[in-house]
């Protein structure tokens, strides 16, 4: 077996961390999950999807998210983090690169994931424009240690696969 050709594969790293205050809803993945308390930002601080942004961004070799989107700038307060993921895929599909997969690991002590997962995993697929089925998405708990355990902050990540 010959070695495989990766010349076109790309792969990316996105992590990103937000912390909570107090009031509801709270944004993950472009959905408004029932709780009481927010992810606090410049923008509207949906860590799950920066951190996707981020991993397009870098697989395909372009500035990553703060350099896009800086959070000195005034346009970019409550900015939807829909848009800025919407522009990092037209960036990276303007440079040749399309997704394969994605994967996501989201770090949150409350409330309870797994019932809205199906809802996030559908909106990440709309706003990408990719199928579903290449979305993964897990959450855990951070045991209650630690800023996540103590439900002070989310924390997220994604790994993401692009081909030309
Ligand atoms: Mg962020």
């Amino acid at each position: 077996m010959g070695a495989a050709d990766t010349s076109r594969l790309r792969i990316g790293l996105g992590h990103d961390t937000h912390r909570l205050g107090p009031g509801g809803p709270l944004r993950l993945g472009g959905v408004d999950i029932p709780c009481e308390h927010s992810l606090i930002g410049h923008s509207d601080a949906d860590v799950l999807l920066h951190a996707i942004t981020d991993a397009i961004l870098g697989a395909a070799g372009l500035p990553d998210i703060g350099q896009l989107f800086p959070n000195t700038e005034e346009e970019n307060r409550h900015r939807d983090s829909g848009e800025m993921l919407r522009a990092a895929r037209d960036k990276a599909t303007e440079s040749g690169w399309r997704i394969i997969n994605l994967d996501c690991v989201l770090h949150l002590e409350r409330p309870k994931f797994s019932p809205h997962k199906d809802d996030v995993r559908t909106r990440i697929a709309e706003l990408l424009e990719i199928g579903k089925d290449v979305v993964g998405i897990k959450a855990k708990t951070g045991e209650g240690v630690g800023s996540v355990g103590r439900h002070e902050a989310v924390t997220a990540q994604c790994v993401v696969l692009l081909t030309n």
